[in-house]
């Protein structure tokens, strides 16, 4: 079905623009792709917008609004206007309500959110309805913690006094969100923002704003007053002045990001003059450790999981694998199976089980690792090859050293980039030897050798025999360069407030 209709581009003026399988989205997206800022759908002020592809077929999805400055101010305002309403004079169990009704429509909807989620990021249907399920569960927990935000009243030394402690929302939060997870990562900072008595304006990637949008769509129908949830989408050209305006702004209180480690500096630095709070979840360089002793069949599972989710488009991938030499050439023969049965593609076929990379960009990055790798000696043991439109082979090399390119750049795409080792003390230390510290993993039968090594690790999450960590009850966050700050678990509400004392003499 092609439905034609009136938008502006910023450079070639009006123009007609087909927009393609509208039936698909009008559940999620019923209004189109506008903007959503106090409560209401809008488009850019100045009329311009800027396209959204799928990044398999290049089929354009939609054409959504390029915000200017004027757009941010106009959501800031609305973010600090619903403020005072939302924290004070909205219960907390009022609060949880509605997280609990945005969790259930989430599920409702879940089927197309995912597609959605599918045809402009390009993951497996299958990974977009986890990352959907990943993403309500967030609501489902915070609509938990919101009753749970407790205060502390400490003994006074002086006669008639009482000191209280309480735990109060943060204010506005500016909410900037990468595309490997469009709807997650807005989600797991919403859930805890929301719940704390936040009030949100989220800009999200250029390359994935539409989930973002279905999100706004979701938070409207769960009965989130106009105001408190505000999305702005912009493209390439506005993005560096608005994400300064938001960085530099008074009416802001908090910067929560979630994206590159060098895109993350800039807006601390930017932050600081008006000394806000800012919480960084940032990029990773995956250690992931199989020692002699380990289960192999676990082991590759657990690559499975830490490395092909996303065609390795994830924070916490699995960056460089450490395999002890004695069982090296049964791990890759029994990896070597295991990647050979995933089928890569388009996401929306179902049979797909390895989508594309985000767009051709990051397939030559990819290209160029693997080409730098075996010119310093590392050797393709499988794969190593771009497949069709933006995909990559899954791919083992073997040989690697932590000098390589492919060592310290986080890969983002299905390369498993092996060194090998034979001593603990060693490996812990080659783990160790980068500036990132988000995500590791060890695989070891020996607990002694677990606990020893689990503490040495600089890493903020830890799988043990394990490569899929993250769910809504626990903290996610790095150490080092990988951030600032924790999401998800009790602490996730820890970003989100700030102490209070109160000394009061009776
Ligand atoms: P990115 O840093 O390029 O972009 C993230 C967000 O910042 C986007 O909304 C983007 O529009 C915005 N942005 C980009 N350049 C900017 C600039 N100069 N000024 C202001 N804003 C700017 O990251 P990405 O490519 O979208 O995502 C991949 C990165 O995100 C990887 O490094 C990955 O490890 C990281 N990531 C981290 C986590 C985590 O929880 N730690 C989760 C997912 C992704």
């Amino acid at each position: 079905k092609f439905v034609i209709f009136n938008v502006t581009s910023p450079k070639r003026g009006s123009f007609l623009c087909k927009r393609q399988n509208m039936a698909n989205f009008e559940s999620v997206l019923p209004q189109g792709a506008l903007c959503y800022i106090d409560g209401k759908w809008v488009s850019a002020k100045s009329g311009a917008t800027f396209e959204v592809r799928n990044p398999y077929s290049t089929e354009l999805l939609f054409n959504t609004p390029d915000c200017g400055l004027d757009d941010a101010k106009n959501a800031v305002q609305a973010a600090r206007n619903a403020f005072e309403k939302w924290s004070l004079e909205t219960t907390p169990k009022q609060r949880s309500v509605i997280l609990q009704k945005w969790f259930t429509i989430m599920q409702q909807k879940e089927d197309k959110l995912a597609e959605l989620l599918t045809r402009e990021q390009g993951k497996p249907l299958a990974e977009a309805r986890g990352e959907i399920q990943y993403s309500a569960s967030f609501f489902e927990w915070y609509a938990g913690e919101a009753r749970r935000i407790y205060g502390q009243v400490v003994q006074s030394s002086v006669l008639n006094r009482e000191h209280v402690h309480v735990r109060e929302p943060i204010g506005v939060v500016v909410l900037i969100t990468p595309w490997n997870f469009p709807t997650a990562m807005i989600a797991r900072k919403a859930g805890a923002a929301l719940a704390a008595g936040c009030t949100l304006v989220v800009k999200p990637a250029h390359e994935t704003p539409l989930s973002a949008l279905a999100l706004a769509q979701t938070a409207e129908e769960a009965g989130l007053p106009p105001g408190v949830f505000n999305v702005l989408t912009t493209g390439h050209e506005n993005l560096q002045g608005i994400s300064r305006y938001l960085c530099e702004s008074t009416d802001v209180d908090a910067i929560s990001f979630t994206g590159s480690t060098g895109v993350g500096k800039l807006l601390l630095s930017q932050s600081a003059s008006t000394v806000k709070r800012v919480c960084l979840e940032l990029g990773g360089n995956a250690p992931f450790i199989v020692f002699e002793s380990a289960d192999l069949e676990k082991a590759v599972k657990g690559t499975m999981s830490a490395k092909s989710r996303g065609s390795g488009q994830t924070c916490v991938s699995a960056n460089r694998v450490f395999v002890h030499e004695k069982v090296l050439n049964q791990y890759v023969d029994k990896l070597q199976t295991a990647l050979g049965q995933l089928v890569t593609g388009d996401g929306l076929d179902p049979k797909t089980t390895q989508g594309p990379l985000i767009n051709q960009r990051a397939v030559d990055k990819v290209q160029s690792l693997v080409n730098d790798a075996v010119e310093k000696g590392a050797k393709v043991v499988f794969g190593g090859k771009r497949g069709k439109a933006t995909c990559y082979q899954p791919t083992i090399i073997t040989g690697v050293t932590n000098e390589m390119e492919i060592a310290q750049a986080e890969i983002f795409g299905p390369i498993v980039a092996i060194q090998t080792f034979t001593d603990e003390k060693d490996v812990v230390s080659r783990a160790n030897s980068t500036r990132f510290g988000l995500a590791g993993y060890i695989f070891s039968s020996d607990a002694s050798q677990i606990h020893r090594v689990s503490r040495r690790l600089q890493v903020g999450m830890l799988g043990v025999n394990e490569g899929l960590i993250s769910c809504s009850e626990a903290a996610f966050g790095g150490v080092k360069e990988s951030g600032l700050g924790r999401e998800g678990g009790a602490q996730g509400i820890d970003e989100f407030t700030q102490w209070k004392y109160i000394c009061t003499q009776y």
